[in-house]
């Protein structure tokens, strides 16, 4: 019965016609002829999974509210898929309202229910409330473990998904290839090779690693752990590659600098008459945007229009960087202008930020003034630190005190920069000025140590990088203790002569660290990447790959 309502088609059919019998409430006798009342209730569960299936999640759960009042109850099929609506649409009120029902209803230790139930509240975010239905299932399958790995995932904790995945191991739960998928993006964030590359193995052993998604799975967690040669190959030898796969590549080789590479691979998908998506494109935006290659960005930008796809705010961000960071400030100014939406903060500050870059402060002031920024975006800590250091890039430390004080009186924090890396299949976490880690002592040391080296090869600490007002001493000892700086410090000192440092920062690198880390590769005689939110940053002897073009 269920079956014959397979397509949306038919479930919008069906719903139009309960509608128009005045069968509201799907009662058995109504026109629609149903002929018990377990009839009445398949079609409305049926119904409800069809839409919950199609891209119209919404519908589902109006019918099922609507039908709520006097309506057939929903079986446990029908509540999994009302929850998988409400984990699509991040509905967690109405994911809460279902769960009291399936309480109500008798089906709370229902295995299908309480794993859509742990679904549900990791993709909204309720991470803790996942964890109370998790805690309670007797029998955890691999499905309860990977939905809690993903939405760990989702809610960007990458470190708490691997310890997820690592208790999934010991309970004796085999990974499938969703868990794979799961754990391969908490490498991933996390920069966590030596996991991934397990992982890896896993995948290989377990003949999971041919599948589609988990092959993508590969490529992206080598490239964002910086082994971009290890993501190409696979790539390679990728018999079928789906336009995930293609897209995937991309975004490594963008954040890589390689940018030509990314055009190329780009054109074969054109060739090959596949169509791109709006994230294939904003993958090669990003690596036009990484190299300031103007012309090609306008031509990539004009591809959408051949692929009929609408511009979203990340593809008009991209632009506005692009020609921004390339000096074309008018222009850039110009094309924020003319987008059809309204701009967001990071482009107006992506302006603002390129303005000062170029040494045209008073271009950068009037966008600030007309921005209002601190009136209208009084809680974003990134306007903030962003005019803070305007103002003390160019000796208004008045205004810049101003900025401060705004920042107290608003109870804004900075969000605080957070460097990972990972030793010996451990992922060590660093705060700016952290003293939490138990090798925090030598840790400092070697701080001390690598100022001193520093120091000798001619190296000033750019102080107005901190936003802080503070004595220039102050300024400076805070600059080193940037969590990157604490991260690669920790690596030195736990890792082999020669061994390679990769570490993963949730913000940008400011200029003062990159200046220093250039010297840390020279003097210690060591390869160090860094990705930040925007790039990578190969560091060796002396020299950047991104040529100091970021
Ligand atoms: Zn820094
Ligand atoms: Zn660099």
């Amino acid at each position: 019965m269920a079956a014959e309502v397979s397509s949306l088609g038919h479930a919008l059919q069906l719903h139009a016609l309960i509608l128009k019998t005045g069968g509201d409430h799907l009662h058995p006798h109504s026109s629609l002829a149903f002929s018990h009342p377990g009839r009445s209730s398949a079609i409305a569960n049926a119904v409800v999974r069809c839409y919950a299936r199609s891209d119209r999640p919404r519908e589902a759960l109006l019918f099922f509210f609507h039908l709520q009042r006097s309506g057939p109850a929903p079986d446990p099929f029908a509540l999994t898929f009302l929850l998988s609506s409400c984990a699509r649409l991040r509905a967690a009120s109405e994911g809460r309202q279902i769960h009291a029902l399936s309480l109500k209803r008798g089906f709370s230790s229902n295995r299908r229910v309480q794993n859509s139930l742990i679904h549900m509240y990791s993709a909204c975010g309720f991470l803790d409330h996942a964890a109370e239905v998790f805690d309670r299932v007797p029998e955890r399958d691999v499905v309860s473990w990977t939905s809690m790995i993903n939405g760990a995932v989702e809610a960007n904790r990458p470190l708490r998904a691997l310890h997820l995945f690592d208790s999934m191991q010991r309970h004796g739960v085999e990974p499938n290839d969703a868990t794979i998928v799961a754990v391969l993006r908490a490498c991933a964030e996390a920069g966590a090779l030596g996991l991934g590359r397990r992982v890896h193995e896993m995948a290989v052993q377990a003949r999971l690693d041919s599948k589609p998604k988990v092959a993508t799975s590969l490529i992206d967690m080598y490239a964002k752990c910086g082994c971009i040669a290890s993501a190409e190959r696979l790539f390679e030898q990728m018999p079928n590659k789906d336009l995930f796969a293609w897209t995937a590549m991309i975004f490594g080789l963008a954040n890589h600098g390689r940018c030509e590479d990314a055009l190329r691979l780009f054109y074969q998908v054109v060739e090959d008459g596949m169509r791109p998506n709006d994230r294939t494109i904003t993958a090669v935006l990003s690596a036009c945007r990484n190299a300031g290659k103007v012309a090609e960005g306008y031509r990539i930008y004009n591809y959408m229009h051949r692929y009929e796809l609408r511009p979203r705010i990340q593809h008009y961000g991209c632009m506005v960087d692009l020609l921004a960071r390339a000096g074309h400030l008018d222009e850039a100014e110009g094309f924020l202008r003319r987008i059809p939406i309204e701009p967001d903060g990071i482009m107006w500050r992506t302006l603002i930020w390129a303005s000062k870059l170029h040494g045209k402060f008073d271009h950068a002031e009037r966008l600030m003034n007309e921005w209002k920024v601190l009136e209208k975006n009084s809680t974003e800590s990134e306007n903030f630190v962003l005019i803070g250091n305007m103002y003390a890039s160019i000796g208004k430390w008045e205004d810049k005190a101003n900025v401060r004080e705004l920042m107290l009186a608003n109870r804004i924090n900075k969000v605080p920069g957070c460097s990972r890396i990972e030793v010996n299949g451990i992922v060590h976490e660093f705060e700016a000025g952290d003293s939490g880690h138990p090798e925090s002592k030598r840790i400092y040391e070697k701080i001390n140590e690598m100022a001193e080296k520093l120091r000798l090869e001619g190296y000033t600490p750019k102080a107005s990088e901190v936003l802080l007002d503070m004595e220039d001493d102050e300024k400076i000892l805070q600059l080193h203790h940037h969590s990157e700086r604490l991260a690669v410090a920790f690596g030195l000192i736990s890792t082999n002569p020669g061994e390679k440092i990769l570490v993963v920062k949730n913000l940008r690198s400011c200029e003062d660290c990159h200046t220093a880390m250039k010297l840390i590769s020279k003097v210690y005689n060591r390869e160090i990447t860094i990705r930040d939110r925007i790039r990578f940053h190969h560091f060796v002897n002396g020299s950047c790959s991104c040529k100091d073009y970021w």
